[in-house]
């Protein structure tokens, strides 16, 4: 494959959801040229293939910081890149089967609430009243938060894509290095 360059000042290695969002920064930032490249097809590594949930409660400060930025990423993602990764804000709800983990979910909880997130703990019947049906015997209680939610993976990185080459990005999938011996993963897109 025949780069469109021959020489940039960023290179990123994979077209994941990181490699392209680092990308999109980096090139907002004005730190091109930049080139991602990527030996398999678009949404081929494990952003092509998860559960979408982007959840804010975490159990060290920097990681619910992240996690709360990419509520917010992704709340404004369609008006940003112009896809709609259908990001629905229904809660993540965390279940206790024992006083421990009930103990551990409620540290949790109050690191997330000093991040100023209104995660909630509940008891077993107010876990019954939210998820109607669940074997609430089971459970001793839980923690939520109503503004975690969960998206569709292959809009979120098509649309993150499309907003990179809008910047002069260049993105070569499907690529191997001439030193390369092993097989492409994949086609190119
Ligand atoms: C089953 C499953 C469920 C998940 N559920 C969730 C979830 O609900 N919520 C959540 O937040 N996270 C979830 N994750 C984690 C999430 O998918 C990953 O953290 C995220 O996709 C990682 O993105 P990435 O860009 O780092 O990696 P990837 O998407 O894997 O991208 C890496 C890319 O690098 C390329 N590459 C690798 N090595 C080279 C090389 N030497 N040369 C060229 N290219 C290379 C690969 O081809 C690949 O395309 C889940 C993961 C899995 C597997």
């Amino acid at each position: 494959m025949t780069l469109p360059r021959r020489e940039y000042r960023v290179v990123v290695v994979g077209a994941g959801i990181l490699g392209l969002f680092s990308a999109y920064h980096l090139a907002r930032a004005g730190a091109g040229p930049i080139l991602v490249v990527d030996r398999g097809f678009l949404s081929s590594g494990a952003s092509g293939r998860n559960g979408g949930g982007v959840r804010q409660q975490w159990e060290t400060r920097a990681t619910v910081r992240l996690a709360r930025e990419a509520v917010a990423a992704y709340r404004r993602f369609g008006r940003e890149f112009g896809y709609n990764p259908w990001f629905r804000q229904s809660g993540y709800l965390f279940l206790a089967e024992n006083g421990p983990e009930l103990d551990r979910l409620r540290r949790v909880h109050d690191l997330v609430r000093s991040e100023g997130l209104a995660s909630e703990v509940l008891d077993a019947g107010a876990v019954a009243r939210l998820v109607p049906g669940i074997a609430s015997d089971a459970v001793v209680g839980g923690t939520y938060l109503r503004s975690d939610g969960v998206l569709y993976p292959f809009p979120a990185v098509w649309g993150v894509y499309e907003g990179v080459r809008r910047l002069g990005v260049d993105v070569a999938l499907g690529w191997r290095s001439r030193a390369s011996k092993r097989p492409a993963t994949g086609s190119p897109v």
